[in-house]
């Protein structure tokens, strides 16, 4: 029975992110399924609760009033903090197999394909650039936005800032092939009047593209995020937080998957000090460990002197 509530909850979660994707502002709710909404929703979290205490990074769940105004516009007054609680942690997400999740990731990157919520980046996108990588991974990289090249390509981290990222994963003894690479923002933010540069997603852009990164992650269900720059954090937490330079090296928590802020490779870019190359590749060796990945010692010395 308990299984039944929950495949219709992820069909009724999916449709309503469908919905939202495609452009939806609202749906009508009766009160009777309001109600018995609210009822699931207590069975559900009187379910999780003795397993959330047992993670080791169950730690505070995501401000509901953040998780409201990003996630239930789909939903009436009385349905938004219901439907944003319902999107769950990650021990209520259905565990796809090999071909359902080929499914829903075609199907939702068919969709992010043709999305044109945000009209003003229609016009100056090339294309939507939806991530790339294993749907099997591990470890997940997230990023804020395409840049110039991303959008020529259609696919993320592939200019400067990507190569080093690609680096980077390669160094841990892992590819691009292995772990998944996205970005909050599917399309490249507008830079009107200029044929070049970039700039940074805005709060209202990241909040309009969010359903498709929680879909990817729900769909690979990654061990870890790594979460590349502030901007990736903020879309992520759906909160304001602190810089990066304070937030990095310690693991935070997105739904009960543990969350590793660090800064953007092009961050690094711009600061090619031993010092900050150190820092990135420490959060990385936390990843590794985290993941019981083995640690060569020419791994652990890298950048220390
Ligand atoms: S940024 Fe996201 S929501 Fe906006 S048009 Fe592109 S795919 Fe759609």
């Amino acid at each position: 029975m308990a299984q039944g509530f929950d495949h219709l909850l992820d069909a009724t979660i999916t449709h309503l992110e469908a919905l939202k994707a495609e452009g939806a502002r609202s749906v009508s709710f009766s009160n009777e399924s309001v109600q018995i909404l609210r009822e699931m929703l207590q069975e559900r979290r009187e379910r999780a609760e003795p397993a959330q205490s047992n993670r080791p990074f169950a730690q505070k769940p995501i401000a509901r009033e953040t998780v409201s105004r990003r996630e239930s516009s789909v939903a009436t007054d009385a349905g938004k903090a219901q439907a944003a609680d319902l999107v769950g942690r990650v021990a209520d997400w259905p565990v796809l197999n090999a071909e359902e999740k080929l499914t829903a990731m075609r199907d939702l990157a068919s969709r992010a394909g043709a999305c044109t919520k945000c009209s003003h980046l229609v016009k100056s996108r090339s294309q939507v650039v939806f991530g790339v990588g294993s749907l099997d991974a591990e470890i997940m990289y997230v990023g804020e936005a395409p840049g110039l090249d991303e959008d020529r390509q259609g696919e993320p981290f592939v200019g400067k800032a990507g190569q080093l990222l690609t680096k980077i994963i390669q160094t841990m003894g892992l590819s691009r092939e292995k772990v998944y690479i996205a970005n909050v923002l599917k399309c490249r933010p507008d830079t009107p009047g200029q044929t070049y540069g970039n700039r940074k997603p805005t709060p209202l852009e990241m909040q309009t593209c969010w359903p498709y990164l929680l879909e990817q992650i729900k769909c690979i269900r990654p061990k870890v995020i790594v979460a590349l720059g502030t901007t990736a954090v903020e879309g992520l937490l759906g909160k304001k937080t602190l810089g990066i330079t304070r937030l990095r090296g310690k693991f935070d928590d997105f739904r009960g998957i543990p969350l590793m802020p660090t800064y953007h490779p092009s961050y690094v870019l711009r600061n090619p000090a031993n010092r900050i190359k150190r820092q990135i590749w420490e959060d990385m060796l936390s990843v590794m460990r985290l993941l019981n990945h083995p640690v060569t010692s020419q791994q652990e010395n890298y950048f220390t002197s």
